[in-house]
């Protein structure tokens, strides 16, 4: 059976190349009818946050991935949270040390940290010299008893680790410079390499699927399994991300969060499908992919070894793609619950309406709200040049005074009125087209751009709309 886990250690936030992993198994888990198992790793006490399993599970839900088992939907493998299986690592590690495939190490802080600067100095490997390797047994246990320690794996001295990837192929490990890296910490954690490996083997995991900079841990991870005696999963490490410039995706080159991309009025099927294409693709050019067509067709056969660049443009190029697409009743939906959040709801759904049907062909990111539909909300005009320019003309007054005429004689403007007044304006002028419409845009808007002008004048409303005329032609 196809089993594969998406297991974070919950940081506060959720990065996206976190969601990508997630993605990336959920989408394996569905394409081959297995399931997908969400694991918290959660036994580091000094990085703990609170809120922070909430959140992350909000955003799965957000996101729409969905887990088979996990936090609060349980399942036979729980429980799910690393810090409540303590007992179980432990267990497992006795099972280590009777085998001597693991010893106590009693090294003092300060002892390590004058070997490692010693071995910095000689420009040899930052790894642990095996002082404890050989202590007695019975001396050991011993000792155990008194003396605070942490336990390491005895890792062989000769030969090679060799993990063989799904996707990287097999890569080699000297076993002489991998560490004998602890399993238990002196407060009797367990660290991640050794939670992560009894985990993955007693929930059944098939397939590990995860970042490449858990790379250099697998070889580390497969000699547990040997330790332990166990039958290796499978292995996927997928590619990095990477900034436009090629270095690895940093917060300081831009947004690294889901929850930031989310609170920018980015759509969760467009960032989902916008994330799935980091290091994957279907083997033609296609690019907007509904969430049932990458379960469809994902495959780790098709996932790169290079990396990935996360291009913030490419994004919201695809997210103004969504906002179009989307169906317009929920389009209006989600564009009246952001104009509520910028306090831009006008209180008139109508209007509210009008103005999000106006703005949405060029609306790439929600948050851009407020600087699309300022049009709609000006008490002062700032004029542009080109405005002005249109606004000089003896045949834009002659329109704007027109217009004025043609406005005191209705009650109220709406996109109908306008349509009469606008057919009158034309007939009496002469003009038609730009040369009309253009003064009449600069008037209202101050500028010569801009959304649909009927729309505008018939939010704005009347009273507005001749105030800004007669300060046109002041
Ligand atoms: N807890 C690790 C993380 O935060 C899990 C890595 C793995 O998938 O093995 O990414």
């Amino acid at each position: 059976e196809i089993r594969v886990r998406f297991a974070p250690s919950p940081t506060g936030y959720v990065h996206v190349g976190s969601l990508r992993t997630a993605l990336y198994n959920f989408l394996f888990a569905r394409h081959n009818k297995g399931k997908f198992v969400l694991r918290i790793e959660d036994t580091d006490r000094s990085r703990y946050v609170p809120g922070a399993v909430e959140n992350l599970l909000e955003t799965l839900k957000w996101a729409g991935l969905d887990y088979d088992e996990g936090p609060e939907k349980g399942g036979p493998y729980g429980p799910y949270f690393q810090s409540e299986r303590l007992e179980i690592y432990n267990e497992h590690v006795r099972q280590l040390l009777e085998n001597d495939a693991a010893y106590p190490c009693f090294c003092s802080e300060d002892r390590l940290t004058a070997m490692r600067e010693e071995q910095a100095k000689k420009n040899l490997p930052i790894m642990y010299d095996g002082h404890c390797r050989n202590i007695p047994r019975e001396e050991a246990l011993a000792r155990m008893k008194n003396e605070p320690h942490v336990i390491r794996l005895k890792v062989p001295r000769e030969g090679m680790t060799i993990v063989d990837d799904l996707i990287r192929g097999k890569v080699s490990f000297e076993n002489a410079v991998i560490d004998d890296q602890v399993l238990i910490k002196s407060d009797g954690y367990p660290t991640y390499h050794l939670a992560n490996v009894v985990d993955d083997h007693l929930m059944k995991i098939s397939h590990v699927i995860r970042g490449e900079e858990w790379l250099p841990s697998t070889p580390k991870h497969i000699l547990l399994y040997q330790a332990f005696g166990w039958e290796l999963p499978n292995f996927a490490h997928l590619p990095l991300l990477l900034n436009p410039d090629r270095s690895k995706l940093s917060k300081r080159q831009g947004d690294v969060a889901v929850e930031d991309y989310r609170e920018k009025g980015i759509l969760a099927p467009a960032l989902v499908n916008f994330v799935a294409l980091l290091g994957w693709n279907k083997g033609d050019d296609q690019e907007i992919f509904a969430l049932h067509e990458l379960i469809e067709h994902f495959s780790l056969e098709r996932v790169n070894k290079a990396g990935a660049v996360f291009d913030v443009k490419k994004l919201e190029w695809m997210n103004g793609h969504y906002i179009r697409s989307m169906a317009e009743e929920e389009y209006l939906k989600i564009g009246e619950q952001w104009l509520r959040k910028f306090e831009l709801d006008t209180g008139d759904r109508q209007k509210n309406q009008l103005i999000l049907k106006a703005i949405r062909q060029g609306l790439t990111r929600f948050d851009q709200l407020p600087e699309k539909t300022a049009v709609f909300f000006k008490d002062q005009l700032q004029f542009d040049a080109e405005a002005l320019e249109w606004l000089q003309k003896t045949e834009s007054k002659e329109i704007l005074k027109k217009l004025l005429e043609a406005l005191s004689e209705i009650d109220e403007l709406s996109v109908e009125t306008f349509g009469q007044i606008i057919k009158q304006v034309q007939k009496n002028t002469g003009q038609k087209g730009k040369n009309l419409w253009m003064p009449i845009r600069a008037a209202i808007t101050g500028e010569t751009h801009g959304p649909d002008l009927t729309i505008v004048l018939s939010v704005i409303g009347k009273q507005k709309v001749e105030h800004f005329v007669r300060q046109a032609l002041a």
